[in-house]
């Protein structure tokens, strides 16, 4: 993997190496007569696996394949999970015959180009990544206190359209694979100041759109003879995708939940969330009630603040009837303001407001103030993952 170049960029840089405004048509005087065209482009080679994608127990069997002893699959995955190896070479005690083969079969590189990186004042960190086919995920580094967390992207874009995402605006590219979603934590832990403590997947995409790949994602980074992020220490977010929350009841992992409700009813939900339509609150509670009760754990339930829509008592009231018999959490979070959505972020007094009749209900929230100016001010995606930063924290409203 090359190493990511610290690079602060003005946005409109950034852009230009996205995929929305990339190659636009050229002019058509530009364009080539017929008989001069180049052939059409070759059918793609199918991409390799990538090496950071696979578990130990497919390193076993990979090295049993190449007729090597047990021994070589736990180096393999020392040289990748602990020592973060970027190329194959420099797995010094494998033989160069097996290195060879390795490299046959499994690419080590997930990104094809340096990352570009926007810094805020505040410390966060957001990585733009460019994937093997072209395609742009981003990745941001949120240091608190004395943590710090990932937020990693899922998918590349999503498919899921709710009207006040940056992400959903943009619609749906792929999913991600284990590899480049490990990848994105290897990226990032070679350029972070502090170790990364955290995981939080709350960048681009649904997570349980893409649930075989993130679930196998968490369980390498989770490994304890690799990167170790311990299960608690990840938080998957979805946006209501009913049958994933049933399967992650039978998983047996200990990761957190977050559920992004934004709304207390099925009217005002379904007019910002198209999934609604799908699996309605009715079927969304029941799912988490379930889960509660045969994880035991508790889940946080996000909640974006938009003035006049859904801030009011009565929404707080709701809220409340909805969460409490599960023991629910609340995340707040006041809007962070996109282009083509035209609410906007209730004043925080009235953001405190809600948090407080919460509170007064014995429900656990958090809310925290956008400390974010310059680049990072305009993104969306990036600021909530500030918050959901906050919210792993459990840093309280009367801390804030
Ligand atoms: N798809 C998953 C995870 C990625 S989105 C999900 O929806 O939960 C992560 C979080 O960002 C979600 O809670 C989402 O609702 C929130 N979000 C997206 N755009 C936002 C915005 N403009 N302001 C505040 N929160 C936003
Ligand atoms: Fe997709 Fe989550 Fe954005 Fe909705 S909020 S469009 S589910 S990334």
């Amino acid at each position: 993997m090359p190493p990511v170049r610290k690079k602060v960029v003005k946005p409109a840089a950034v852009a230009a190496q996205t995929p929305k405004s990339a190659p636009a048509k050229p002019p058509a005087q530009e364009q080539q007569p017929a008989q001069a065209q180049p052939p059409p482009p070759k059918p793609q080679q199918p991409l390799k696996p990538l090496a950071w994608g696979l578990l130990p127990a497919e390193w076993k069997a990979a090295c049993a394949e190449f007729r090597q002893p047990a021994f070589r699959a736990k180096q393999i995955w020392k040289w990748l999970q602990q020592r973060r190896a970027i190329s194959w070479d420099a797995m010094t005690d494998i033989p160069t015959a097996l290195r060879d083969k390795l490299a046959e079969r499994y690419d080590i590189t997930a990104w094809t180009d340096d990352a570009y990186e926007q810094s805020a004042d505040d410390g966060v960190r957001k990585l733009l990544l460019c994937c093997r086919d072209g395609v742009r995920i981003e990745s941001v580094i949120i240091p608190a206190r004395d943590q710090s967390t990932l937020c990693i992207s899922s998918q590349a874009g999503c498919a899921f359209g709710c009207a006040f995402c940056a992400t959903g605006k943009c619609g749906f590219e792929r999913n991600l694979d284990p590899g480049e979603i490990v990848g994105q934590f290897v990226a990032a832990a070679a350029v972070a100041t502090r170790r990364l403590t955290h995981v939080v997947f709350m960048g681009m995409g649904e997570p349980f759109a893409n649930y075989d790949n993130v679930i196998k994602a968490v369980r390498i980074l989770n490994d304890f003879d690799g990167i170790a992020i311990g299960a608690r220490r990840m938080t998957l977010s979805t946006c209501g995708v009913v049958p994933g929350i049933e399967r992650l009841a039978t998983e047996n992992l200990q990761v957190e939940l977050s559920v992004s409700l934004h709304a207390p009813n099925d009217e005002l939900r379904s007019k910002i969330m198209p999934v609604n339509k799908r699996w309605p609150m009715s079927e969304l509670m029941a799912a988490c009630d379930n889960y509660t009760r045969t994880t035991g754990r508790v889940i946080t339930f996000e909640y974006t603040l938009v003035d006049g829509f859904n801030n009011l008592p009565e929404h707080a009231d709701r809220l409340i009837e909805l969460i409490k018999p599960m023991r629910g959490r609340v995340n707040l979070i006041p809007l962070s303001p996109v282009e083509h959505f035209d609410g906007v972020a209730p004043d925080m007094e009235s953001c405190e407001a809600f948090a407080r009749r919460l509170q007064k209900a014995a429900i656990n929230v958090t809310l925290r103030r956008s400390k974010g100016k310059g680049v990072t001010a305009a993104c969306g995606q990036l600021r909530l993952s500030r918050l959901a930063a906050a919210a792993s924290a459990q840093i309280p409203v009367s801390d804030i």
